[in-house]
């Protein structure tokens, strides 16, 4: 499994999944899960609204990730992880590792050779860019996967793919 960093914008990654940086509702939000939605079209949207009913309260815990269809994204899917919130008093950096590993699992169950990560918890959640990036970086070498060639760290600015490089 190849592991690499580039600065781009994640709707348009042509790989088979995208990990959209989601929150527990599921339901659209700000940031990367705003632009994952707005780009791939409402159909992301219904199908979430689904899973959410599926999960208890209607939440999907952090740490952990589940698959839709990717709408009108050039991906076939998208792999939603709802990424910890920064803090400084207590260490949440399993959770954030477990996102990384939980969606390249969900993603090589489905069968993808390809996978793009965002920064997850990086942007609205507060994490340090260099951390956040050792931690997915962790997290992602943490599978043993079958079918995933490439995981494809896609950072929408020059300071977040120094992190990712610097991690890698
Ligand atoms: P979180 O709530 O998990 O912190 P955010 O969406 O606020 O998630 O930010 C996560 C990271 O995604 C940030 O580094 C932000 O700059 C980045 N980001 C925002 N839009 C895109 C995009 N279209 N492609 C790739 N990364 C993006």
């Amino acid at each position: 499994m190849l592991l690499r960093a580039v600065r781009g914008d994640i709707t348009e990654a042509d790989v088979d999944v995208v990990v959209n940086a989601a929150n527990p509702g599921l339901l659209g939000g700000g940031g990367v899960d705003g632009a994952i939605h707005a780009a791939g079209g409402p159909e992301i949207l219904a199908e979430c609204r689904a899973l959410k009913a599926g999960l208890p309260g209607g939440r999907l815990p952090r740490g952990r990730a589940v698959a839709t269809t990717a709408g009108r994204l050039p991906a076939r899917w998208v792999v939603h992880t709802a990424g910890p919130i920064w803090s400084a008093d207590q260490d949440r950096s399993a959770v954030l590792r477990s996102c990384c590993t939980e969606s390249l699992r969900v993603a090589d169950g489905l069968g993808a050779r390809s996978v793009a990560f965002p920064a997850i918890s990086a942007g609205v959640y507060g994490w340090p860019l260099a951390d956040a990036a050792v931690q997915a970086v962790a997290g992602v070498r943490a599978v043993e996967v079958q079918h995933v060639q490439e995981v494809r760290f896609v950072l929408f600015d020059d300071r977040a793919l120094a992190a990712f490089e610097a991690a890698l």
